[in-house]
């Protein structure tokens, strides 16, 4: 098997309504798909995290040609030799979002030439479903928060999700206020993690821990800058609520600082950004060392949120025990024009779980001419 060709194909789709978090506002959504066609016709999907036409460029003119005539099976040595190609030019950030489509799409076609779920060819047993959290609870829009957000809760239970991740960022107070508004919305039960995207200083954020430790937070998700592990440990500190981050971060090397310092409690490396499931192994074994739960971030197509369900399908739970808290995977809820429209079927979400694909590779077919209305360049 010989890789013939790749495409790179940069999507925006315009929102009904934009949204924002504690960094900007959207009012479009982008992606980046790659297809890597074999000699044979076998058509492997890969998706890219980060600004579409750069990461399209990146693997249109630079990396994608390198890929041209190698075996797609080889996932170990196709992906060191992309990094060593552009080492000396990014080491995390859109050139490792563009290796990661690129990896992600030469797992789906080893997977597909298996002719098993990449989930099993990855090694885990058989599974069904994993529990999903909800993402959601986005700024923005005319209507006071309160009143947004306790429509969006009563549909994030009437869907049966049990787990649900909400932004802060607009302040202590007000985000104490927040937090407090939708623990009463989604009750007690509920699994109820906060994300602040590096929004604060290490004091602001340890207050606003402080605040809301009482209403029972799974976890706390990028209170600090990323650019400053030191920071999320000093958090940490502070606090008994779990800290997550690592969406920002990239391979191995970007990780093992984070996990040797123990500056968080769950990881949260993106498949679509981190180089991919090759990489995205690597870094979890890692975790494993010093006791940090990896626990993917999803955003994007359902390219991007396959690959992160094989992937975390597959990850031992460690340290073992008898009785391990459920996994928890993320599911993106907020608008997204093209997300399930590209594709031929969704990946099957019921009561809050959803469901591995059980055919070969990925599992998830795009349709003929999908593309056509959401073409960026
Ligand atoms: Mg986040």
């Amino acid at each position: 098997m010989r890789v013939r060709k790749v495409d790179a194909c940069a999507l925006r789709g315009q929102l009904s309504q934009p949204f924002s978090f504690s960094q900007f506002s959207y009012d479009v959504r982008e992606a980046m798909l790659v297809r890597v066609t074999t000699e044979d016709g076998r058509v492997g999907w890969g998706e890219a995290y980060g600004p579409a036409v750069v990461t399209a460029a990146i693997v249109g003119d630079f990396l994608g040609p390198l890929l041209i005539g190698r075996d797609p099976r080889a996932v170990e040595s196709n992906w060191e030799m992309l990094y060593a190609r552009s080492l000396d030019y990014g080491q995390k950030g859109v050139m490792l979002a563009a290796i990661s489509a690129l990896d992600i799409a030469c797992w789906d076609l080893k997977a597909q030439d298996a002719g098993t779920p990449l989930y099993r060819l990855l090694g885990a047993p058989p599974v069904e479903s994993i529990q999903c959290y909800w993402t959601g609870f986005y700024f923005g829009g005319d209507e006071p928060l309160e009143r947004r957000w306790e429509r969006e809760a009563r549909d994030c239970l009437e869907q049966g999700f049990q787990a649900a991740k909400m932004k802060v960022g607009l302040g202590v107070a007000r985000d104490a206020e927040l937090v407090a508004a939708v623990r009463g919305f989604l009750g007690s039960e509920v699994k109820l993690s906060i994300d602040a995207n590096h929004a604060y200083m290490p004091t602001d954020a340890i207050e606003l821990a402080r605040r809301v430790e009482g209403l029972g937070i799974h976890w706390f998700e990028e209170p600090v800058s990323p650019l400053d592990p030191e920071a999320y440990l000093q958090v940490k500190s502070q606090t008994s609520i779990p800290i997550a981050g690592g969406e920002c971060e990239a391979t191995r090397f970007g990780f093992e600082r984070w996990f040797r310092l123990r500056a968080l409690d769950y990881a949260q490396p993106d498949l679509c950004a981190c180089g991919g499931i090759t990489e995205g192994i690597k870094i979890a074994t890692l975790g494993s060392l010093t006791g940090v739960h990896v626990t993917p971030h999803a955003w994007g197509t359902a390219i991007g949120q396959a690959a992160a369900l094989h992937f975390y399908a597959a990850r031992p739970r460690h340290p073992s025990t008898l009785v391990p808290e459920s996994k928890l995977i993320e599911c993106d809820r907020t608008e997204n024009p093209y997300r399930e429209d590209i594709i031929e079927q969704p990946m099957r979400l019921e009561n809050g779980r959803w469901y591995l694909p059980d055919s070969p590779g990925l599992g998830v077919r795009i349709r003929p001419k999908a593309f056509e209305p959401y073409l960026a360049d």
